[in-house]
Parts: C-alpha cells; structure tokens; sequence
C-alpha cells in the first residue's frame, strides 16, 4: 500500500498499519466497499479461521495469505503479527462473524501494536451487538454490553447480579444450549423486566422474541438454535413485577408521548411491567383518568 515502486535511495522506513476489518454476521452483502478494498490490498489477513474466511474471500474473488489468530494461539501469534506490521507489511485482522475484540480475538494484537506506535484502524460494519441494540426497541440511549455470561449457575447468577442496578440495557451474546438457564436466571435475579432475544440476525430465520423475561423462558426450548443475543430493559422501577409507583395512567401517558407507544401498545407494556392482565390495567387506566377529572 505504500513504499513500493520507490526508488531505494528514497525508501522510508514505515511500519505497515494493523486493519480490524469487520465482516457479516449471517447476510454475505453486510460488507462494506472499504472493508473489501481493505481485504484485497493488505499483505496478510489474520483470521480465527482460515477455512471460515476462505468462503468469504472466495465470494468476493480476493486471494490471498492467510494466518491463523485465535483464542488459543494469540501469545505467540501476535509478537509474529508485530514482526510483520513492524517491517511494513500491512495486515487485516478478521472475526469469523462481525467486528473483531467484539468478544472475539484481538485484544493482545491491538495492545502491542498501540504499544508500539504502529497504526491501528478499525474498518467497521456488522457486529451482533449494535444489530440488536438497534432493532430491539429497548431503551438505547445507555446500554451494558456483558458480552458472554459464565456457563456455571452459580457464577452466571452472581454475575447478573452485579449488573442489577445498572440503568442501561444488558446486552449478553449467547450460546443456544444455555439460553433456557439464563433467561430463568436472569428473570430471577433482576426481576421480570422487558427482554428481547435477537437470533439469526441477517439470516433466513432472523427473528426477535420479545417479552418479559418470565414469558421468554417458556417460550424458548432446551433445543432452541441459531446465534442469539439476549438484551434486557435498565434496572426501571416499572421494568419489575410488583408494586410500581405511579398511576397507570400516567406511566401510559409517558410512554405515548416519550416513546410514540399508542395507547394499546403503552397499556399492554404497563401491564407487563405490574404483572396486571390488560383488562385489568385498562380497567385501573380509566378509574384513575376519571377521579382525576372529578377532581378537576
Ligand atoms: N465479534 C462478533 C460481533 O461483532 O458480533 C461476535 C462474536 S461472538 C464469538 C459470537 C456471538 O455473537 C454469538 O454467540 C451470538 O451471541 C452473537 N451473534 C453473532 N452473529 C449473530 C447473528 N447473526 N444473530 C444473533 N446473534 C449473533
């Protein structure tokens, strides 16, 4: 990408620069023009597995040398992939799915070439986490990403109640066999807030589940499949079952003029939150809008 063709007595030193090209998580077109030309121009891509992006190099007809950088051979791989970077080659660093260190390898490469003063720059696009948080329809404007939960009970609990009190939406990938236990647990453990699960985003299966977290576990089976994230609404007063402060009439209000819920859609959350039947809180809604009136 530089240097080359220079005539010798003109040659500069320069370190080559480290591309964190972010690729499809399901959907072969989620690529973006530069991560393409990126791709075709660098002298090496680095990718947790090379048979993974040979399809999609292969797609987009660009050949060329690959290494394997993953999980378990990072300690050695990225002095290597320094090595490189330092003697001028340029190189992309590549997931199997999405943006690279999204829980995905990279940390230890990204640290060492910083440390190094060699150019970092991230070429973005697809990542699971920005794909769901953008289509959920959970508050957005503060959100916790806490990438994976831990596989064990005990320590997947204590986790989730460290994030407890947080007021943003948790965002966890996760695997398909364990989502069953952790919807339970989560429900247990924060209450029964608003939850969507976003699987196989960009695929033929895409879908989002959306309830609270209680109503999610019985829908999803001990077999369910795909790639999924779980998000969960922030640590709210009404995101919990119980009793709620405020009438309901005015939480409906809220959330149709705040959020542009119509007032189906802003009753049927309220009732949700309060673990009210619909009839129920349509019923509460109308007392408390007509005692205000008498007292108006
Ligand atoms: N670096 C990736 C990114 O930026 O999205 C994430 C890698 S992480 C190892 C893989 C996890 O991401 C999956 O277990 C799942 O939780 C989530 N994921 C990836 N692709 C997905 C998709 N198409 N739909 C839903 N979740 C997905």
């Amino acid at each position: 990408m530089h240097r080359r063709g220079q005539p010798a007595h003109l040659t500069v030193i320069m370190q080559g620069t480290l591309y964190l090209v972010a690729t499809p998580i399901g959907n072969l077109e989620d690529i973006t023009l530069r991560a393409l030309r990126v791709l075709r121009e660098v002298d090496l891509i680095a990718c947790e597995d090379t048979r993974h992006t040979r399809k999609l190099l292969t797609h987009y007809g660009i050949s060329k040398p690959m290494v394997s950088y993953h999980e378990h051979n990072e300690g050695d791989r990225a002095p290597e992939l320094i090595t490189k970077l330092d003697s001028g080659l340029n190189v992309a660093l590549v997931a199997d799915a999405g943006t690279p260190l999204i829980s995905d390898p990279g940390y230890r490469l990204v640290c060492q070439a910083v440390e190094k003063g060699i150019t970092v720059t991230p070429i973005p696009g697809p990542s699971a986490l920005l794909a769901a948080i953008s289509a959920a329809g959970l508050p957005v404007s503060s959100f916790t990403f806490a990438g994976f939960l831990p596989a064990k009970r005990g320590a997947r609990r204590a986790r989730l109640r460290e994030l407890a009190d947080r007021d943003s939406t948790l965002v966890f990938y996760e695997a398909p066999h364990r989502i069953k236990a952790a919807l339970a647990d989560a429900s247990e453990t924060l209450g029964n807030r608003e939850a969507v699960l976003a699987r196989e985003m960009t695929k033929l299966h895409e879908e989002f589940l959306r309830g609270s977290l209680s109503e999610l576990t019985g829908k999803v089976t001990e077999t369910a499949r795909g790639e999924m994230v779980l998000l969960i609404s922030p640590a709210l007063e009404d995101n919990r079952i119980g009793p709620v402060k405020g009438s309901v009439s005015e939480e409906v209000d809220r959330l149709m003029s705040e959020v542009g819920l119509d007032q189906k859609g802003a009753l049927k959350r309220v009732a949700r939150a309060r673990a009210l039947k619909r009839s129920e809180a349509y019923r509460l809604m109308v007392e408390e809008r007509s005692s205000k009136k008498n007292r108006e």
